[in-house]
């Protein structure tokens, strides 16, 4: 199964399937088994840390531009193996290329209390994807389990992660944005202390 894998000079880490959302959007999807990245992101089962340290130890750490914790599902659920693999990895090779985790914002709403000062010292740049430029779009995109709820915990998570962690990214995808939507997202991003990135759409 695939646990680590290269892309465009990073190393991305899957450590679960599992997500609070259901995105329109999401290639889990469909009957599709990877995403642009890799080809089966599909886990016979979750790794635990040693799995995934062994997996980690076949791989030049210093040979990456960044390490990016984002899975075929919501890494989030795995906050405990990523504190402990990022510290396990930190110890072995203190010059860690950055880690970066990308999230869906619901960390705080998933284990029911503030995830964040974990993040301190381990993440350098959380990047949580906003999707839309009101709560109604982005419940009608990513359909959270949660319902409004998870809109208000992905700003707030954001907010806090703000505080915890070098650099926060929000990302929109381009698809179907006005100007004007793509400004409300920019000025939701900086009222959270994050900077928004606009990507531009992959079609399926
Ligand atoms: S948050 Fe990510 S993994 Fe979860 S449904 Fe949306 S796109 Fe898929």
């Amino acid at each position: 199964m695939t646990i680590t894998y290269e892309y465009e000079g990073a190393l991305y880490v899957n450590l679960t399937n599992r997500c609070d959302c259901a995105c329109v959007f999401c290639l889990r999807h469909n009957g599709h088994k990877g995403s642009i990245y890799a080809d089966d992101l599909w886990l016979e089962h979750e790794p635990t840390v040693e799995e995934a340290l062994a997996d980690f130890a076949r791989r030049d750490l210093l040979s990456y531009r960044e390490i990016v914790f984002c899975g075929f599902g919501e890494p989030i659920y795995r906050l405990d193996a990523i504190c402990a693999i990022v510290d396990a990895l930190k110890a072995a090779c203190p010059a860690l290329p950055p880690v970066r985790i990308n999230t869906n914002g619901h960390g705080n709403l998933i284990h029911g209390r503030d995830v964040t000062p974990e993040l301190a010292g381990r993440i350098d740049t959380v990047s949580v994807s906003l999707n839309g430029s009101s709560a109604e779009e982005y419940l009608a995109v990513t359909q959270p389990r949660d319902g409004a709820a998870a809109w208000e915990a992905m700003l707030d998570f954001t907010r806090k992660a703000a505080r915890q962690v070098p650099k926060v990214v929000m990302t929109v995808v381009d698809k179907d944005k006005t100007p004007g939507e793509i400004q409300r997202c920019r000025d939701l991003a900086q009222s959270l202390g994050a900077t928004l990135r606009v990507r531009a759409y992959i079609p399926d």
